[in-house]
């Protein structure tokens, strides 16, 4: 191991899986060096703090929280020392246009929840979540730190049973009509895939694993923001002797045969025996790499499917607002419509869901006193035309229906208002095509299906993120650091 210990690895990208790879990488031995082009460490989990208000960019569902434990445990540390975790009851509420649905914490009020929606669907709801549970428990343990570099890696007896166990090759539109017929309930199934992904009907039945997590395990929040997981990250890093290079964004690899000898950056060369990129994966391609380097033309990345992108509003409200719970998700109209216009014919939506999240509902240290700290997300197709009317066009017909929910005009209570879309994520993330979570996990994009983690020609340089193995999301992200920081180990280990 002693070799690895002069060896300087530059990862690009301060997100988490970024953050997550640094701290594997340092605890191995190497000196790691995190270039960032913002001036923020996070990524798309950034926060940013205006006039007492404290907002989370990007992730606030918190969800499969043994991954999050799990990662801390490798380095002998408590998640729980660096943040404090509650579980929310209701973990969420959905808002139809004739009755809001609740959902409790606890999984036996849920099955008698579904039992009052759907005659048999709360033994079906049982049945459903005990066949996620083994897909959840299979795939952490067999599937997701897979390097996904060959489909020899599957070739395994212990893998093809658990693939089969996984009906993976089965639709989760499918495999979820099995089990419910009323509509309220396969909405509440499917906005996992809808505002991560893809259509249900084109996703694999693998990813009602997040079913599990979302209806079984919980919902959780860590005081003070998502961000707090970031500092938690960051923390950790810092231990390990990372060290952090914000403001610094990476510009082009200075390629000697087959390798990356330097990186330039706006702030001058860096030398380099290894560069793992947790940048989105075409920037890196496209903007980093020279042309005759290149594994996946413009046409491969043109035709591959993305996740959504996003309108978020960022509000600061001086009041309290009633009937509104920590996650409120808005089907106050047609869902398949709006899944539509997201993926198969991509255009601004007619009829728009989106989410509303007021975290003050359960932390108060996020907005001075008796304010709310309100974010609004409405997931979008990526590439759109993004401008400053069609914002605002959208921020009224979402004030209109959130208004009308809680009964009263909050117009005049907005002190702080911040809008965030496509032509954002372009420009912060060098996000293709302005998407906010990556490349969606249909069949065709799964395991060695995705974009690879190693480069094919250049020796030492390697990718993470979630537009890499496993996917999109926090914890995914997570693994992914994990695992190929662990594959770039296990290189050097074997030319050594
Ligand atoms: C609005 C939104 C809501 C979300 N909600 C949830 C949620 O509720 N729950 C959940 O689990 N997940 C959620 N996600 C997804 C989750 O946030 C992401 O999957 C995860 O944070 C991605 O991490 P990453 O490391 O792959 O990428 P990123 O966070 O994008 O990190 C990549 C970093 O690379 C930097 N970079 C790019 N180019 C360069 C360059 N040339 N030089 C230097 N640095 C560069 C970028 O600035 C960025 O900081 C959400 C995402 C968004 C956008």
């Amino acid at each position: 191991m002693y070799m690895l210990n002069n060896k300087k690895v530059c990862v690009i990208g301060s997100g988490v899986s970024g953050l997550c790879s640094a701290i594997e990488l340092a605890d191995k031995g190497m000196e790691v060096h995190v270039f960032e082009k913002n001036k923020e460490i996070g990524g798309r989990a950034r926060k940013f703090s205006v006039e007492g208000f404290t907002f989370d960019m990007g992730p606030s569902w918190y969800w499969m929280p043994d991954v999050f434990e799990n990662f801390f445990k490798r380095y002998d540390k408590n998640l729980h020392d660096y943040v404090n975790l509650v579980k929310l009851d209701p973990g969420f509420q959905i808002i139809y246009n004739n009755e809001t649905i609740q959902i409790p914490e606890k999984f036996e009020e849920l099955v008698l929840l579904f039992e009052k929606i759907e005659k048999g669907a709360g033994g079906q709801l049982i049945k459903f979540i005990e066949e996620a549970e083994i897909k959840y428990m299979t795939s952490m343990k067999d599937l997701v730190f897979n390097p996904s570099l060959s489909i020899k890696e599957f070739i395994r007896l212990d893998v093809i049973k658990a693939t089969f166990k996984l009906n993976l090759f089965s639709s989760f539109k499918t495999h979820v009509n099995k089990f419910f017929k009323h509509p309220k309930l396969l909405s509440i199934m499917e906005f996992p895939i809808l505002f991560l992904g893809a259509l249900p009907k084109n996703t694999p039945a693998l990813y009602s694993l997040m079913n599990y997590s979302g209806l079984k395990q919980g919902t959780f929040y860590p005081i003070g923001g998502f961000s707090k997981i970031i500092e938690a990250f960051y923390d950790l890093a810092i231990e390990k002797g990372v060290t952090f290079h914000s403001d610094t964004a990476v510009t082009k690899f200075h390629l000697t045969g087959k390798q990356i000898d330097y990186i330039e950056t706006n702030k001058g060369r860096f030398f380099v025996d290894k560069v793992l990129s947790s940048a989105d994966y075409n920037h890196t391609e496209q903007a980093l790499l020279p042309i005759i380097h290149r594994t996946y033309s413009e046409k491969y990345w043109d035709s591959r499917v993305f996740a959504p992108s996003s309108l978020i509003f960022y509000l600061g409200i001086n009041k309290r607002i009633e009937n509104l719970e920590h996650h409120n998700l808005f089907f106050d109209e047609d869902i398949q419509k709006h899944a539509m216009e997201i993926y198969e014919d991509p255009k601004w939506p007619t009829k728009p869901l989106f989410y509303v999240c007021c975290p003050t509902k359960t932390d108060k240290t996020i907005a001075p006193d008796g304010m709310e700290n309100v974010f609004i997300l409405m997931p979008i197709a990526t590439d759109l035309s993004d401008t400053e009317e069609l914002r605002e066009k959208y921020f009224k017909i979402i004030l209109q229906r959130l208004q009308k929910y809680i009964g009263e005009d909050i117009s005049p209570n907005i002190i702080y208002k911040r809008s965030y879309c496509v032509a954002d994520f372009k420009s912060d993330y060098n996000a293709f095509k302005g998407n906010a979570y990556g490349l969606a996990n249909t069949l065709k994009q799964t395991a060695f299906l995705k974009p690879k983690i190693k480069h094919k020609k250049v020796e030492n340089l390697y990718y993470t993120g979630q537009l890499t193995v496993p996917g999109p999301g926090v914890p995914p992200s997570i693994i992914s650091g994990q695992l190929v920081a662990n594959q770039l180990i296990k290189d050097y280990e074997t030319v050594i």
